[in-house]
């Protein structure tokens, strides 16, 4: 399988190189050029496998060779061994036609596990065979960073650097963080911002030559290909439990950088009956904007009680953005380059084609507040913030009563506990296995807010 860039330019890529890469040399993200598809016979048959058989399943095609099926096969095994949860995905119902689909029993207790313990594995058997040593580099305001220490920690081929602000995340995230032992992990606290952190590490990735010699940086937010990979396959395994391939299923998925819904929408692509899918934002809603009035336009970054979903633009928008302009590269790096300076629309068919894939709805944080008391108020059901979003935007928006709708329930609530304690509720107890992180030793270095002393620390460990 190859992999192509969305602006046309970069040089197509098999899965080795495209695991290994951040955004490809056009500025564009890469993207596969043709996908696996599944007739129904074969999504019936999905039914009755595990999570990890059916992971292989789908991950297979797109892994195209490069690891023998057995040593793919191990390798989602203990991805997923870590999880707490024997489904690995659990079905929670709420309602006649609704449903959560738990994705927080990993290390994390957020959705970014799913991604993050595969693609530390893949990294470090395809480093092995290579005999290569390389350099991941990633900023975070929280879940990002633990979920991708915990994936690749173990790995023996990669050097580590999570940037996150100093003081800006809550303890339970920055301890997630900073506990880990492994030798191979650094955590910087930067003193400025989350978009401090975030420009240092896109600089970075531009210019790699403070690097020491022969290292090379490895991405580990969404634009990484693996990272969609990995969530496309919760999808089948939801919808092939409710009914799929004879009923159609909707989705309702909370969304900041459009990773997590767009795997849906690549699911789809792949065969999967999805009757809708609904993009849940929070106030920082620039992807519900572009759906409802067709105005891509930055707004000013807002503070949400969902701050995994804080985001001023949405990078892997771009994917989608590449078959609303009908896979024309040239076309849409214009676009993109248009809307770093200025609101624009997309071309009138473009549009057409996003509003019959997509719905949305923004949900602030009265609201978001509102939908965890009124849940549990119905059920005894706790929700996490990022997951009542989705939830509320479902109620909302959802084009038919009579199929499942799924709300992807992204967070442990204990992870994100300003919005239970907001609605009055008592704040849910970590799970055990993670008890251990309020009491164990921290690791991290506070660097002023300078590119230069970033870029030396690095070179000076990795
Ligand atoms: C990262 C995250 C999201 C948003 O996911 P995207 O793939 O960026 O859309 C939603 N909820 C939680 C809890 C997250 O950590």
């Amino acid at each position: 399988m190859k992999y192509i860039s969305t602006r046309g330019k970069a040089p197509a890529l098999n899965f080795e190189d495209v695991l290994l890469t951040g955004l490809a040399s056009d500025g564009g993200l890469y993207i596969p050029e043709t996908l696996p598809t599944f007739d129904k016979e074969t999504i019936d048959g999905f039914k009755s496998l595990s999570y990890q058989e059916l992971a292989f399943v789908i991950i297979k095609p797109f892994v195209d060779g490069a690891i023998a099926d057995d040593e793919l096969k191990n390798i989602i095994d203990e991805s997923y061994s870590e999880f707490r949860h024997p489904a690995i995905a659990p079905l929670v119902q709420l309602d006649t036609n609704e449903w959560l689909l738990e994705l927080f029993h990993g290390p994390t207790l957020a959705f970014k596990d799913f991604a993050l313990q595969l693609l530390g594995r893949l990294l470090d058997a395809i480093l092995k065979k290579k005999q290569q040593k390389v350099v991941i580099m990633g900023a975070t305001s929280g879940d990002t960073g633990s979920a991708a220490i915990e994936g690749c920690s173990h790995s023996e081929y990669v050097d580590i650097f999570i940037l996150h602000p100093h003081n800006k995340v809550s303890e339970v995230q920055r301890r997630q963080m900073t506990t880990c032992a492994s030798p191979h992990v650094h955590n910087i606290a930067v003193e400025g911002n989350f978009d401090d952190c975030q420009s240092m590490v896109k600089q970075s990735f531009a210019d790699q030559s403070f690097l020491p010699e022969g290292k090379r940086l490895v991405a580990v937010n969404s634009i990484n290909w693996a990272r969609i990979m990995a969530q496309i396959v919760y999808y089948f395994y939801a919808a092939s439990r409710l009914g799929a391939p004879y009923r159609e299923i909707g989705f309702s998925v909370p969304t900041g950088n459009f990773g997590d819904i767009f795997a849906g929408y690549i699911a789809k692509k792949m065969g999967l009956p999805i009757n809708q899918l609904i993009v849940a934002t929070n106030k920082n809603d620039i992807l519900h904007r572009v759906l409802a009035n067709n105005l891509y336009e930055k707004h000013p970054l807002e503070h949400t009680l969902s701050p995994s979903m804080d985001i001023m633009v949405s990078s892997n928008f771009e994917r989608l953005l590449f078959d609303l302009f009908d896979k024309d590269g040239e076309a849409l790096a214009a676009f993109m380059d248009k809307c770093n300076n200025e609101s624009v629309q997309l071309p009138e068919k473009a549009f057409a084609t996003a509003r019959e894939l997509f719905d949305s709805l923004a949900v602030d944080d009265d609201a978001t507040c509102e939908t965890i008391a009124k849940v549990y108020d119905e059920s005894e059901y706790l929700l996490d913030p990022h997951t009542a979003i989705g939830v509320k935007a479902a109620r909302e928006v959802r084009r038919s009563h009579d199929l499942p709708m799924v709300t992807l329930a992204t967070a442990h609530p204990a992870k994100f506990s300003d919005a239970i304690e907001k609605v009055n509720l008592a704040t849910p107890k970590l799970p055990h296995h993670m008890a251990h992180i309020m009491t164990d030793r921290e690791r991290y270095t506070v660097l002023e807010n300078d590119l230069s002393a970033v870029q030396a620390f690095i070179q000076k460990h990795s």
